[in-house]
């Protein structure tokens, strides 16, 4: 049904393109008015000299053709206009249907269209003959309800001129209604909510911040791909961004989710999809979705956008995320939507979800009807009951859970800028309760098993320091002001501030922290130099090198800067001459991870300083990465929170670790 209106207006809409009304852009490919060869036809055909005072006039102006296209939205009669603008009344039905046609127009009941109300609009089928300019073809008239929408752009267009506006939303049909009345085929099969209930909420809603913490194949990758199509086609976006973690990724989408989608569904989208080329560009109306890997500077060049989708954002990095981002500065919808499996706790995914309103699903007993969150029950709510494995209430535990029957309940129901969902297999009717049990009762891969199946960030005790844990290592010294040395000291920078940590070794032990502090000032470190007689230190080069290096250039041969390399391995490269220290990012943390762990380090008397130094420590998380492209997996430590003081000490322990024993540290 909606082919019909799709193949005529294909072609119609290409003027629609571009910022320029659709009149000067297209109608005038030599910079001549539309007006004026109308009038030169007439020239010719009067025999030069035309009707008196006719052929004089100078081309229109836009504002002329603006506003002969609004008296001719209000109905106002062409002979009418004619006579007021001056202009032959052939070159105003010139013009009237060269606009209609650019506007695609030109088959559409015009009576709708001029009419204040948007109402039903019919057209006559595709498929029976096209009636000639001028009269209606006597087939069948079908409604097109679907349609509204982009009839009432174009309706606006008309009466304004301007570039194609957004569709006014009350006649958008939500994204729900959409894919059921176009009966969208979604992998081979036409889309339905049956099994997926938890779908219909997310579906009907609109809201321009979203974040899906999920499990896998839960549905939401489809969701966000029709939502990106949806919106291209009513709300007509400058462009649209889908970002991957990798290139291969991207691959990957486009063929085996994107092309059996368009090639599916050719009457909804596959005859509105104008670039079909390209994997990673397609025009679909006036909007373009480009789809991108994050992992890669160069695509992250600047394409404007209204909408940013992040599929997969734990795989990438957080600061390609930023940069991304700023895609949208000069958007005034700003919409953004984040889906990902989590990983780490407070990482990624999980760090958005706690920012937004946190919504459950929550299942409804048959029997008490009180309400059981699955996820934060589990494994309490999955049981053998009855001889079976099952999903039981915990409130009555007297009734098996349905997963159809739930409603999305809010943790935080008071933040309002941020929409949160949590999507867990445990209420997948796709999984069954007795694999799940199965698969927690026997796996070896207990992160991956909640990352993946609960949905639940996980990290492995041993991977990430606890804050109490840390302060168990408190000796009984305060915060030192000077020691006779030899000390070490590691430095952390920021724009504003460094962060300092200063140890020395001591035995029985790997060491001991003296001093922890933040300054300002790198003038304030030569102080430290001095009155902890350091002998060596190990600052972080970025971001500010200059400084850093002109540090190390006062304090030659004792200070280096770190830069870390992702394939060295074993000893660090100290190089005296470069003032520098090399040295692999993992193994360097590692090594300070466990002085921590197996309790090697003495820290000072518990203080507020030393409670944030702990939280620092407490804010970064091992965990195993893959390689998407390459395939290869490496432990990486994440940031999961404010964590400079856990560079610091690393640096010192770095430092520490290489002292060199001088034979007169009191020299230093
Ligand atoms: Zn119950």
């Amino acid at each position: 049904m909606e082919a019909a209106i799709n193949t005529s207006t294909l072609e119609d809409t290409s003027a629609l393109e571009t910022d320029t009304p659709a009149l000067e852009s297209e109608s005038e490919p030599e910079g001549e008015p539309a007006f004026r060869r109308g009038a030169a036809k007439g020239h010719r055909f009067f025999g030069g000299g035309g009707r008196p005072g006719m052929h004089q006039r100078s081309p229109l102006t836009r504002e002329e053709k603006t506003a002969i296209r609004k008296l001719s939205a209000k109905g106002v009669r062409g002979a009418e206009i004619a006579k007021r603008f001056n202009i032959s009344i052939n070159s105003y039905y010139n013009f009237k249907s060269r606009l209609n046609k650019q506007l695609g127009l030109h088959n559409i009941d015009k009576e709708a269209l001029f009419s204040d109300r948007p109402r039903l609009i019919f057209r006559t089928q595709v498929a029976e003959p096209q009636p000639r300019r001028g009269r209606r073809g006597s087939a069948k008239q079908t409604p097109l309800v679907a349609s509204l929408a982009d009839v009432e752009a174009k309706r606006v267009a008309l009466d304004t001129g301007e570039a194609i506006p957004l569709v006014p939303r009350e006649v958008i049909p939500p994204l729900k209604d959409w894919v059921e009345q176009n009966a969208i085929i979604l992998d081979g099969n036409p889309f339905t909510f049956n099994k997926h209930e938890y779908l219909i909420e997310p579906y009907s809603e609109d809201h321009p911040y979203t974040i899906d913490e999920k499990a896998t194949q839960m549905g939401l990758t489809s969701l966000r791909m029709l939502m990106v199509m949806y919106r291209a086609k009513f709300r007509h976006y400058r462009g649209i961004l889908y970002y991957f973690p990798s290139k291969t990724d991207v691959i990957d989408f486009s063929r085996t989710r994107i092309s059996p989608l368009i090639e599916d569904n050719q009457d909804t989208l596959g005859n509105w999809i104008q670039e079909t080329n390209s994997i990673t560009v397609k025009k679909l109306w006036n909007t373009f979705l480009y789809f991108r890997g994050m992992n890669s500077t160069i695509s992250l060049k600047s394409i404007p956008a209204d909408c940013i989708v992040f599929d997969e954002i734990d795989e990438a990095q957080e600061d390609r995320m930023i940069m991304a981002l700023k895609r949208l500065s000069h958007s005034q919808f700003k919409e953004v939507a984040m889906l990902s499996n989590p990983t780490l706790p407070d990482y990624g995914i999980n760090k958005m979800f706690q920012r937004s309103d946190q919504r459950y699903w929550m299942l409804k007993c048959p029997k008490c009807n009180q309400y059981t969150c699955m996820e934060e029950t589990f494994p309490n709510c999955i049981v053998e009951w009855n001889g079976k494995v099952v999903r039981l209430c915990q409130s009555c535990r007297d009734a098996e859970l349905n997963p159809s029957v739930g409603e999305w309940v809010a943790k935080r129901p008071s933040i309002t800028d941020i929409r949160g969902r949590h999507f867990s297999q445990l209420f997948s009717h796709f999984v069954s309760p007795q694999e799940i049990l199965d698969d927690y009762r026997t796996t070896s891969h207990m992160k991956q098993f909640y990352n993946l199946t609960i949905g639940t960030p996980y990290v492995e005790a041993e991977n990430r320091l606890d804050v109490q844990q840390v302060l168990d290592l408190c000796g009984s010294d305060g915060i030192e002001s000077s020691d006779t040395g030899p000390c070490t000291m590691g430095v952390d920078q920021m724009s504003h501030s460094l962060h300092v940590t200063i140890g020395k070794r001591i035995p029985e032990k790997s060491g001991k922290l003296v001093h922890i502090g933040i300054y300002k000032d790198w003038k304030e470190l030569d102080g430290l130099m001095k009155n902890f007689h350091i002998n060596r230190c190990v600052c972080d080069a970025m971001p500010e090198m200059r400084n850093a290096r002109a540090f190390a250039d006062k304090h030659k041969g004792r200070v280096f800067l770190n830069f870390y390399r992702e394939h060295q391995r074993g000893n660090y490269k100290w190089d005296e001459e470069a003032m520098t220290v090399m040295c692999n990012r993992t193994e360097s943390l590692d090594a300070s991870h466990h002085e921590v762990q197996e309790g090697m380090i003495v820290l000072p008397k518990e203080c507020d300083i030393v409670k944030e130094f702990a939280v620092h420590l407490h804010n970064v998380g091992k965990d195993l990465e893959e390689n998407e492209d390459t395939g290869s997996k490496r432990y990486v430590y994440k940031k999961l929170g404010e964590d400079h003081f856990r560079h610091s000490f690393n640096y010192e322990c770095m430092a520490r670790q290489y002292q060199v024993d001088l034979l007169f540290p009191e020299l230093l």
